[in-house]
């Protein structure tokens, strides 16, 4: 018969395997436990959403909406694989009036999104990111306080050097004002500016001042930080931002050219990176969004979010503590057996220790003692507990130490209470 083809994941769509979800699950699980804390709440939303969602909520001229949407026609409805969070939060609350149960929300998510990007720029088109969302408050202290909990969440996954980046791109007044400065400014030498920002000149100029072209970056270095253009109440906004951070003792530097990508930011933006990451150095994204819950059928309701990056975030642990960082060891105990009369004896004793919390396994392919060694050492097991039929008669048995060699005999009890220490 002929081999059959090898049907392969879709590109830019990982397989994240069993040697990488120790990393995974230590920036998963951090989140809950730290947004917890903070008295962040956990919310689920589909993976698809109506594509209105995201042409109102992230903007029609952004790079997201115009090519990196997976957008699918069924009939008279056209859905689309969620590309970000915000707008989908956002909806859900909504839809269910969370506001008008409760002035003020602070939720949070983790789970895939979706874009079309260039895999042969080693970008995904599937990655999981980590958000929240406080839904309900215009108040600067909101602002401060989601950036110190970004800053909190990546000190508790054992990053350090994050830098947090800050700025104010005001309200839609304010940028209408520095709209039109930028313009006359960047008219000239529009032939200078690469592809994409030719066209940004036209439909989103702001994003010419982050663009990472060199030619761009000299023509954006001589445009006036944003923060001269806004007007008293943007101002005094992003002051009370800017004392409160101080205040808390967090570090900051102000950055005149991060505008962020999305339509629906106002006032406050600020993004956290990793200098081990060279030029695209962003781990989490963010900012205040005070008109989205309005423009997609809710009250006024100011608010403010964040979203992780989980693969630059692995990419900045890998880079500096290691690939071992959140190296877990699956088992613990790797119970062999002398020979086969003691196979039932085996299961008995792995699931005495599963029962007790410590993670066992053993050989189910009857094979020689030195081959069930060879696979303790390849599952990296802390311990193999060695069972043959003098020892079930004794009821104490053989636990050696992988890495010292150490050999004690115990009573299966005491083997329990040593191991769970
Ligand atoms: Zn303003
Ligand atoms: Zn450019």
């Amino acid at each position: 018969m002929a081999k059959a083809r090898k049907i392969r994941a879709p590109r830019g769509m990982p397989d994240i395997l069993p040697e990488a979800m120790p990393l995974t699950r230590l920036m998963e699980e951090t989140a809950h436990r730290v947004f917890g804390l903070y008295g962040f709440e956990e919310i689920r939303t589909p993976l698809f959403e109506d594509t209105a969602l995201f042409k109102r909520g992230i903007g029609e001229s952004t790079d997201i909406v115009e090519k990196e949407m997976y957008t699918f026609v069924e009939g008279e409805d056209s859905i689309t694989l969620r590309p970000e969070a915000t707008a989908c939060v956002v909806r859900a609350a909504v839809e269910h009036d969370l506001l008008k149960k409760r002035g003020f929300w602070k939720l949070y998510y983790v789970g895939p999104m979706f874009r079309k990007e260039r895999p042969q720029a080693g970008r995904l088109r599937q990655f999981v990111q980590i958000g929240v969302e406080a839904l309900g408050s215009a108040d600067p202290s909101v602002d401060a306080e989601t950036i110190i909990l970004a800053a909190a969440y990546f000190k508790a996954i054992g990053l350090d050097n994050v830098k947090v980046k800050l700025n104010s791109i005001g309200c839609p007044g304010c940028r209408t004002t520095y709209r039109n400065v930028l313009k006359e400014l960047f008219n000239g030498r529009r032939a200078n500016l690469c592809e994409d920002c030719r066209s940004r000149y036209e439909r989103n100029i702001f994003r010419i001042l982050d663009c990472k072209q060199d030619a761009c970056k000299a023509i954006a270095a001589e445009a006036p930080p944003m923060r001269e253009y806004l007007d008293d109440a943007c101002s005094s906004h992003f002051e009370d931002v800017i004392a409160m951070l101080r205040e808390a003792g967090q570090e900051f530097v102000i950055d005149d050219h991060l505008v962020r990508g999305f339509d629906y930011y106002t006032r406050t933006v600020f993004e956290l990176a990793h200098s081990s990451l060279g030029a695209r150095d962003a781990i989490c994204g963010g900012g205040r969004y005070d008109n989205l819950v309005a423009e997609l059928g809710g009250p006024d309701a100011g608010c403010v979010g964040f979203a992780i990056g989980v693969v630059p975030t692995a990419l900045a642990l890998k880079n500096t503590v290691g690939a071992c960082a959140a190296t877990a060891v699956p088992v613990a105990v790797y119970v062999a057996a002398v020979n086969n009369d003691v196979r039932r004896d085996c299961l008995r004793i792995t699931e005495t220790l599963r029962h007790a919390g410590i993670s066992a396994d053993r050989d189910y392919e009857n094979r020689s003692l030195k081959a069930q060694m060879r696979s303790a050492n390849r599952l990296g097991a802390r311990y193999t507990l060695v069972v043959g039929p003098d020892e079930v008669a004794a009821g104490a048995f053989k636990l050696k130490h992988m890495e010292t060699g150490e050999e004690e005999t115990l009573a299966l009890e005491n083997i329990v209470k040593r191991l769970c220490k």
